[in-house]
């Protein structure tokens, strides 16, 4: 963050205010979509099952890659249990084993693992969940086709495996709801036409097959979209959890960082030098480093305001604030607003002869540049602003407390003034009373 025209080093963990207050501007309005759509899924019966465009994006990226691995996994799997039936082949097609074989292994496995492929390489959300929905497609339809070649002997026993691709295309793989319409009625339509074709089997004995099929088929379709609106709904909470975290995190820098900055004069704040102070002193005390404190205070600065107004007198102090941050060399030299016309300014790990030089430059700074122009029609003369400073340093061997170095540095300020202002004056040459 920069005060007056110099990075101050305390605020650089501090973001630049106008990029705060837009990320928290974000943050709320994203805040609102999301409160309005766990709305939407909270009040509409059957809400369509798809966010307001930015969300969607997000819960898709989100969810892409872990959904690709376990579609892809689980696959695997299913292919590895679709060959071992195999060995179910062997007891009871054996007659047609070598078509079972040439079937399950030379056509179904490369044309599944061409669609784990797709479903791994994850290139769009479409072509993922279509290519699920061919797995299960083509593992009804191979199993159809091996049950219809062998005609009597396996008739109505491929329908259990029907019934398991549906269970896994809407349950396991959670296909999206509308792929999943599409491959369940896909699956639906090869076994009807597997049914129509078995000529010796009952009619009875088809249809009391079909219709558990069927039905099994859309209450799975309806506990699809029950867990997509479930995992749909507890995503948004999910989210707006972190949201409301996030803009309270910034809400609390951007707080943090009008409570930092002096508005009037772009310093830091009474509060600021409060916090920068203690953690400067203490650093001094570890590292056996001096430190030294400067107290700036305007001089008859009550009959600038009374001459030339207040809003005059904000000017100058304005100027005075930023003439004070251009005289600062060191990283770490920091100044705040001490209060009304009254500057204070924190120099770690320099001594008094480097303190005073300075203040003296702030001093010549403000009597050089420290008076905004009046207007032609002023009237009164201008007063030149000038300051007087009174500087203050705790050494190494001789620790004191925080206040009384500011307390000393205030004293000899007061001494300035008392030797007629427009000077620096050191604390150590205060001879006691
Ligand atoms: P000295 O040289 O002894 O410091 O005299 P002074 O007039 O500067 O000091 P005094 O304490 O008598 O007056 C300080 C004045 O500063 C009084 C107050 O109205 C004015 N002041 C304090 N804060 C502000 C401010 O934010 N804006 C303006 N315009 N004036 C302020
Ligand atoms: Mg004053
Ligand atoms: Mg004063």
């Amino acid at each position: 963050m920069v005060f007056g025209g110099k990075p101050c080093s305390p605020y650089t963990h501090l973001l630049d205010k106008r990029m705060i207050m837009s990320h928290t501007r974000q943050a709320a309005h994203k805040l609102m979509l999301i409160e309005a759509e766990i709305e939407r899924f909270g009040s509409s019966r059957v809400p369509k099952l798809r966010f307001e465009q930015s969300l969607e994006d997000v819960f898709r990226k989100d969810y892409s890659e872990r959904r690709a691995r376990w579609q892809f996994w689980l696959g695997v799997a299913a292919l590895i249990c679709f060959n071992g039936f195999l060995l179910g082949d062997w007891f009871i097609i054996r007659d047609h084993f070598a078509t079972a074989v040439a079937i399950r292994l030379g056509v179904v496995t490369p044309m599944a693992i061409a669609l784990l492929y797709v479903v791994r390489a994850n290139l769009s959300r479409w072509s993922r969940e279509l290519a699920v929905c061919g797995l299960g497609f083509i593992g009804c339809v191979s199993t159809l086709y091996l049950a219809f070649s062998d005609g009597h002997t396996f008739a109505l026993q491929a329908e259990p495996t029907v019934f398991i691709i549906l269970v896994l295309l809407s349950g396991l793989f959670r296909v999206e709801f509308r792929y999943c319409v599409i491959a369940t009625l896909g699956c639906l339509l090869a076994n009807t036409v597997y049914l129509m074709s078995l000529m010796d089997v009952p009619y009875v004995d088809r249809l009391s097959t079909a219709l558990p099929v069927m039905a099994a088929a859309f209450f799975m379709l309806v506990a699809n979209w029950i867990s997509w609106r479930q995992l749909r709904t507890s995503y948004l909470l999910q989210l707006r959890g972190e949201q409301q975290s996030a803009l309270l995190t910034q809400s609390n820098l951007e707080l943090r960082q009008i409570s930092e900055r002096d508005e009037l004069t772009g310093v830091g704040s009474r509060y600021a030098y409060e916090r920068v102070y203690k953690g400067y002193f203490e650093d001094a005390i570890e590292a056996f480093s001096p430190i030294s404190v400067v107290m700036v205070d305007v001089d008859h600065f009550k009959m600038v305001n009374d001459e030339h107004g207040h809003a005059y007198g904000d000017r100058v102090l304005q100027r005075v604030g930023s003439l004070i941050q251009q005289a600062l060399r060191a990283e770490k030299d920091f100044a705040a607003r001490y209060g009304g016309e009254e500057f204070i300014v924190l120099l770690p790990d320099t001594d008094m002869d480097a303190a005073e030089k300075v203040a003296d430059r702030i001093r010549t700074l403000v009597q050089v540049a420290g008076s905004p122009g009046l207007g032609r029609d002023a009237g009164i003369p201008q007063r030149f602003t000038t300051v007087s400073c009174g500087v203050a340093t705790m050494l190494p061997d001789q620790p004191e407390e925080p206040g009384d170095v500011v307390n000393a540095a205030d004293r000899a300020l007061y001494r300035a003034k008392a030797l007629g202002r427009n000077r620096v004056c050191r604390a150590e040459d205060i001879v006691p009373a």
